[in-house]
């Protein structure tokens, strides 16, 4: 037991591991002092972190999109005000109007959701 005294035990698995492993081959427990995991961590964490400004990018990206909604919907409500006669022209316009919208709630939507898809990613490899 003693000549294994720069060995050590994986308190997970109980199994002994060359001493120039830092990590358990079988669960890959790290063995490293609390300081050295640390500094790595915030290493990595440094990624969210760094991209930070997507978040920020994020957020423009809705306002623009209720910027562009209310500019649809006080077009279509000045075009029904301006044709008040109705008829054709104020339902193909209300249509138009109503597929912008969608498509650009859409791709806000979409790269809205790949953004948190992005952090959510880094998350989970620092975990
Ligand atoms: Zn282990």
């Amino acid at each position: 037991m003693n000549q294994n005294k720069d060995w050590w035990e994986c308190p997970k698995c109980k199994i002994s591991i060359e001493p120039q492993f830092d990590t358990c081959w079988k669960c890959s427990f790290d063995n490293r002092p609390e300081d050295e995991k640390k500094r790595d961590e915030i290493k990595e964490s440094g990624l969210s972190a760094k991209y930070q400004s997507l978040r920020l990018f994020q957020t423009f990206i809705w306002f623009l999109f209720f910027i562009s909604a209310a500019t649809i919907l006080f077009s279509l409500l000045g075009a029904i005000a301006k044709f008040s006669m109705g008829g054709d022209i104020i339902f193909i316009i209300s249509v138009l109007a109503i597929v912008i919208l969608m498509i650009t709630y859409y791709g806000t939507k979409m790269s809205s959701k790949m953004i948190d898809f992005l952090f959510d990613l880094d998350e989970k490899n620092n975990k």
